[in-house]
């Protein structure tokens, strides 16, 4: 579903014209723009206590978190990198870190 997605994506922004190299650094801003949008929605549902109105903030949430993904399955796409092949290449990394959780963050062992 998310490959799925994720060509949908690509081809609304091939119908735009978006997809060209030379666009990345706009596009890596937007990205960074997006990921802001997020933290202020994520920090107004970290905020409010009454139901019906956090499902509200988390539905706003949820709609800056797709746009990060947008804005990141379009600059994978100028960039001519393929998103999974970036998100494999993380899990391998991080699947054989070892670390522990403290404060909330991960510390990697050689950071311990
Ligand atoms: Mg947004």
């Amino acid at each position: 579903m998310f490959e799925k997605l994720s060509k949908k994506i690509i081809k609304w922004a091939k119908d735009r014209d978006l997809l060209h190299r030379k666009n990345a650094p706009k596009q890596f801003m937007k990205f960074i723009e997006e990921v802001f949008e997020f933290k202020a929605e994520m920090d107004q549902v970290e905020r409010i206590d009454h139901e019906k109105l956090k499902e509200i903030y988390t539905d706003r949430m949820k709609l800056e978190m797709g746009d990060i993904f947008v804005t990141l399955i379009i600059l994978c796409e100028q960039l001519g990198i393929d998103l999974f092949d970036c998100l494999n290449k993380a899990y391998k990394k991080i699947s054989i870190r070892t670390g522990k959780t403290i404060n909330g963050t991960f510390i990697k062992s050689e950071d311990l």
